[in-house]
């Protein structure tokens, strides 16, 4: 019996660091991206080897930047995913930096069908305090390219960023808008250690609170949906059911493998977690050779992860298919639960969801579903 599984190829690379930015990535060197690749080449024969019954139905190269990648490298790595995996592939996409789109019409040849362009605003002073490499013109003009290359073409934008308001969010989704059939949107998560964090800390750069984000996040979503955009997901936004089908096997918990310095997997029931720093992985230590870490969930964790994730979903989830899933009868173990979320939680036609104008307060519902 075969089992689809998602594909993600990390790839740690990017010309400069965004100021707000707490992911592992290193400058872009030769030597080192041919090594890196290398050794993901490796990792991917080594699981796939041990999950034979691996049908690769979408890939998703994300980053990092992986546009700076150099097309050979890039080939080769796809080259070794067709060679290694069967695939079926429904959804190919791959993350683009409009400083570094140069290549962006030849990822076609590659098989790749949706691009995902990271644009964050269009407002020049916000992108330079963020650190973004690009000004409005370099992004307008890369989504303007993929809109007339892929079918899918999605944009990222950031919501919560310093200086903005509700009307920098509202120009630039009808820029964006004409060219891109999915929008995810999603507010700025500042870590302390990052050099914005510690602007922010200092007192130098000013956040808006987050009745001003939330403001932001309602004017964008009022916007997307009079132009045709449903919502699917808290930050996730599409025409014509154009949804990101690899995304939605994350919050679907459906099997994915991850490849590269700090991939994540999801295989079988358990989550695996490559190390993040290059040095390691390069060392081999990732999930190929069986030293990722590993975290096996235990039945209520499972349960816990379950909802977390589905009500992320406009959708939620079945009440039917969680107790199946988890031999449990929902409403009668969370009835207390749920009386308490009633402001805020929708059950009605055999399934549970967030209230619609309440989204936002998806964590704080789902944390009353921690198990004890
Ligand atoms: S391009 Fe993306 S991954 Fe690279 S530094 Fe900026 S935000 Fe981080």
């Amino acid at each position: 019996m075969t089992t689809n599984r998602g594909l993600y190829i990390h790839i740690p690379f990017c010309s400069i660091k965004c100021a707000y930015c707490d992911f592992y990535s290193v400058a872009i060197d030769t030597d080192l991206v041919e090594r890196y690749a290398k050794e993901q080449k490796k990792e991917l024969s080594l699981v796939l080897s041990r999950y034979p019954q691996t049908v690769i139905d979408t890939i998703y190269i994300g980053g990092g930047t992986p546009s700076v990648l150099p097309i050979s490298i890039l080939e080769g790595i796809v080259g070794h995913i067709h060679k290694c995996a069967s695939v079926n592939i429904r959804e190919f996409t791959i993350e683009i930096n409009p400083c570094s789109s140069d290549n962006l019409a030849y990822y076609k040849s590659l098989g790749v069908n949706r691009v995902s362009i990271g644009v964050q605003t269009l407002n020049p002073q916000i992108l330079k305090i963020i650190g973004r490499s690009h000004t409005p013109g370099q992004a307008l003009d890369a989504l303007e390219r993929a809109a007339g290359i892929y079918p899918n073409v999605s944009a990222d934008l950031m919501l919560g960023l310093p200086g903005q308001n509700v009307e920098d969010v509202g120009c630039a989704l009808n820029k964006v808008m004409p060219f891109v059939n999915h929008i995810s949107q999603y507010m700025l998560k500042l870590s302390d250690d990052t050099p914005m964090g510690r602007a922010v800390n200092g007192g130098s750069i000013a956040l808006p609170d987050d009745d001003a984000s939330a403001d932001m996040y309602d004017a964008g979503y009022s916007i997307m949906r009079q132009n045709g955009y449903a919502r699917y997901e808290i930050s996730n936004f599409c025409k014509d059911k154009n949804y990101s089908l690899h995304n939605l096997k994350y919050w679907n918990r459906e099997d994915y493998i991850g490849i590269g310095a700090s991939a994540h997997s999801f295989i079988e029931g358990v989550r695996y977690e490559n190390p993040s720093d290059l040095t390691s992985y390069l060392g081999g230590n990732h999930l190929g050779n069986g030293k990722a870490n590993s975290i096996i969930l235990s039945k209520g964790d499972a349960l816990f992860e379950y909802i977390m994730l589905k009500l992320r979903l406009e959708d939620g989830f079945s009440i039917d298919e969680i107790n199946g899933l988890f031999g449990i009868d929902f409403l009668a173990r969370y009835d207390m639960e749920i009386k308490s979320l009633c402001g805020i939680l929708e059950v009605s036609g055999g399934r549970v969801k967030m209230k619609k104008d309440k989204m936002l307060l998806e964590s704080y519902a789902a944390r009353r579903f921690l198990p004890d």
